[in-house]
């Protein structure tokens, strides 16, 4: 599965891929705290990022 940031933070460059979604997540998140200063993940975040994950 795959991820575009910019489907969350439009103009961000960020793709990643991964075999699971938390390993996907945890990928976003990682990239979330260190080039958008998001501490942690949140709810809301966790939704919008589950919502841009493309399964294929
Ligand atoms: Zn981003």
């Amino acid at each position: 599965m795959h991820i575009a940031c910019n489907e969350v933070v439009p103009g961000c460059g960020f793709t990643a891929s991964a075999d699971t979604e938390e390993e996907l997540t945890d990928k976003v998140a990682a990239h979330a705290a260190q080039d958008h200063g998001v501490p942690e993940v949140t709810p809301e975040l966790a939704a919008k990022i589950k919502a841009a994950i493309r399964r294929q």
